[in-house]
């Protein structure tokens, strides 16, 4: 068994070919760049034993990040790894792994940090952040429906190597994360070696597992308004946990503006908003009492069903689908406002 002393996530600790990936745990190493070797050559042809080098390239500072990914731009960029490392352990990375580099970021620490500022009442997190860190306080309390999607992602080992920008960056339309971070608007940071940009959420997913991401480019940050209301993330699955979404919603509502956001995961090819849904249930809660009829709650969930492009695959029907839109969004507005 060879083993392989990498900034790899402990949860991606198999190849596939009895090779184990030492975790983050594991790594002693001060130096940034180190060579590995790697199974790439196994990957492309699984009879061969051949091994082929991979330099590993783990900056301290988005600087060299940047730098790194300029001076090599078709490298694989690992965060957690909880996605690439699947996907190089089912060859589909195998062109990317055979320029041998692969960039790290788990240790870039301006991508680890948050930063809350009351006075625009917006929080900025960094892409690096895991799941298990939108848990904590104060995240949890500053952005609820975050932390409830953070929640249901994988088990404890995915929720501490899986970072918000992964998935962001993976954009699958069944991404826990993403939902979330559609209803509340999230702006994505965006920087390369020369400079610096920011995207509506709505414009960087631009469909199944694409995104408007360029090449020598990372996700820095995404920026979120703290909304003063209730909101929440449900979604349905074939079991209740370790499991990826058949369908996803997250309803977000601002009292002092009056408004209702909802937005749905894998009912479309990307994540979708359902702005009739919204404008029906701005109308139509009590807004005083924050309160809502019963009828009102059953005609949000299906006027939502209505926006839903679902498919039939193998994880659901389109049918069950649009139907379970329905049923979640229906609970999130009972859960969101008090029976009228
Ligand atoms: C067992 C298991 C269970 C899972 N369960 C769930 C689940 O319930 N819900 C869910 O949504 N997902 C789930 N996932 C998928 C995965 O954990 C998430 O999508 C996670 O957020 C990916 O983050 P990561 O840091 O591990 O990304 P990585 O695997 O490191 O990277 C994924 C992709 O994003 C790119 N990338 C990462 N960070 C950046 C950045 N800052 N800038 C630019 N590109 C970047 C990488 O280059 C790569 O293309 C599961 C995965 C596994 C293996």
């Amino acid at each position: 068994m060879t083993t392989i002393a990498a900034t790899m996530p402990t949860t991606a600790a198999t190849t596939g070919d009895g090779t184990s990936i030492s975790g983050k745990a594991a790594s002693t190493c001060e130096t940034t760049l180190r060579s590995i070797r790697f199974p790439m050559t196994r990957v492309a042809n699984p009879r061969s034993r051949t091994l082929a080098p991979v330099s590993v390239e783990s900056p301290r500072r988005l600087d060299d990040a940047l730098r790194a990914l300029a001076a090599t731009p078709g490298a694989l960029v690992i965060a957690g790894g909880t996605d690439a490392m699947v996907e190089v352990n089912a060859g589909s990375r195998r062109d990317q792994l055979a320029r041998g580099e692969v960039i790290a970021i788990d240790r870039v620490s301006e991508l680890r940090r948050f930063r809350h500022d009351p006075s625009s009442a917006s929080v900025l997190l960094g892409a690096g952040l895991t799941y298990t860190e939108l848990m904590d306080e104060p995240l949890a309390s500053l952005l609820p429906a975050l932390a409830e999607a953070s929640r249901t992602v994988g088990s404890p080992q995915i929720r501490n190597a899986g970072t918000i920008g992964g998935n962001l960056a993976t954009c699958s339309p069944a991404g826990d994360a993403l939902p979330v971070l559609s209803a509340l608007d999230a702006v994505v940071h965006l920087a390369d070696a020369s400079g610096v940009r920011s995207l509506p959420v709505g414009e960087f997913m631009t469909g199944v597992k694409t995104t408007a991401l360029a090449s020598g480019e990372l996700i820095t940050g995404i920026e979120l308004p703290v909304l003063g209301g209730w909101q929440g993330y449900a979604k349905v699955g074939v079991r209740n946990a370790m499991v990826i979404a058949i369908a996803s919603a997250c309803l977000a509502t601002d009292v002092s503006t009056r408004s209702v956001r909802i937005a749905l995961g894998s009912v479309a090819p990307t994540v979708i908003r359902c702005p009739d849904a919204e404008q029906f249930a701005a109308e139509h809660v009590d807004w005083e009492s924050t309160s809502v009829e019963p009828d009102v709650a059953a005609r949000i969930g299906s006027i939502a069903a209505g926006a839903a492009l679902p498919i039939d695959d193998h994880r659901s029907t389109a049918a069950y689908r649009r139907r379970a839109v329905e049923v979640l969004v229906g609970r999130l507005v009972r859960r969101g406002f008090a029976d009228g």
